[in-house]
């Protein structure tokens, strides 16, 4: 017999879920969303509402060890209601852990309701600092959208989140001239930088014309300005974290590319039309939660179904280095909550 994917690893504590909130977004993101993608938007009545959110939280996600959530889409700052959800996510005595990846565009406006809603962490894209180069990446032709995203992230420093995140997809011949002033945003502040290996989701197209930035090589450009030392910031994610030396913030690495970690990967992801999937890279051994809810699934059949995914997700985790494919994705990144 064939020994088991994971045979002589130990299989990391699957404890945190990612919860898209929404599939539609304010941005374009070239990376997440490309130009020829015809995206199908879900209608309202296909999306979760808080209440079915909540109880998949409270009898199916914690009873199964979920402690860990941060809320993504899309945009979820685009969801009717998102500030109340943050409320009552964050007042379930199990929640351990709660956290929001936006674009920051309308931030400013929420920051300060989002914190008092017991939100303390957030992760904030900022692909460029020239205006010029963050609207070409995010689709905009119309008036420049960097100065709002930049007013959201101070307006979430000076409420008091912490560790504020800044994420950076690096694509070259974009914005990878920018590597330095990007990395030099968390020594004065404490900013904590992380860029990500552009990831081929929904993308190939433009994957296949532009490639990826190593991570290594972005460490030998800042190593060799600043010097970089080991450093730490709270987090769930496989973030390679350094610091500059005498910086007050740090700097992440997510090397997705170049480097595999499907086996430390601790994580699963709700779709905002409620499906579960076991691994962002393949569509392997999805659930439709919403559909089995609504249609009067006993919730402790979900349960079961879930531990069962739970115990299936070491054979699941793509292994993007052994299969050398880049996977299958009918969904974008923004469809499935990145
Ligand atoms: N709209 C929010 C935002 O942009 O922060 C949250 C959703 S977005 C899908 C979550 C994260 O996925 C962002 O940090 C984005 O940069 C990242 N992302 C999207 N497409 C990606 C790709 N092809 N490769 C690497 N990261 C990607
Ligand atoms: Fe950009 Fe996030 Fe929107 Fe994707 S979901 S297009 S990464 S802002």
């Amino acid at each position: 017999m064939a020994a088991p994917v994971n045979a002589g690893t130990i299989s990391p504590v699957v404890d945190y879920l990612r919860i898209s909130l929404i599939d539609r977004c304010n941005f374009r993101c070239q990376y997440c969303i490309p130009d020829e993608a015809e995206l199908e938007y879900l209608r309202q009545q296909e999306v979760l509402t808080n209440a079915e959110l909540l109880q998949l939280l409270q009898d199916v996600f914690i009873p199964t060890g979920f402690t860990r959530f941060r809320l993504t889409g899309g945009e979820p700052l685009l969801r009717p209601g998102v500030v109340d959800l943050v409320r009552q996510i964050a007042a379930l005595p199990q929640t351990q852990d709660l956290s929001m990846t936006t674009n920051g565009f309308l931030l400013a406006g929420m920051a300060d309701e989002l914190y008092r809603a017991g939100l303390r962490r957030i992760n904030i894209s900022l692909d460029s600092l020239e205006p010029e180069t963050f609207d070409r990446i995010i689709g905009n032709r119309g008036r420049t959208r960097w100065q709002q995203v930049w007013e959201g992230i101070q307006a979430a420093y000076a409420v008091g989140f912490n560790p504020l995140k800044l994420n950076v997809v690096v694509i070259p011949g974009v914005n990878d001239h920018e590597v330095l002033d990007l990395a030099a945003l968390s020594i004065d502040r404490e900013w904590h930088v992380r860029f990500i290996e552009f990831m081929p989701i929904g993308n190939a197209h433009l994957f296949g014309q532009q490639g990826w930035v190593n991570s290594e090589d972005l460490r030998q450009q800042i190593r060799q300005r600043w010097g970089l030392t080991g450093g730490q910031v709270r987090g769930n994610g496989p973030a390679d974290v350094f610091q500059i030396p005498g910086a007050k913030g740090t700097l992440g690495f997510i090397s997705q590319m170049s480097e595999c970690f499907c086996d430390r990967c601790n994580r699963m992801r709700l779709s905002a039309d409620g499906w579960l999937r076991p691994c962002l890279l393949n569509e392997t051994g999805q659930l439709d939660l919403k559909t089995a809810l609504r249609s009067g699934v006993p919730l402790s059949e979900l349960r079961m179904q879930v531990q069962e995914l739970l115990n299936a997700k070491p054979t699941i985790n793509f292994k993007m280095r052994e299969s050398g494919t880049t996977g299958a994705y009918s969904r974008t990144m923004s469809q499935i909550g990145g």
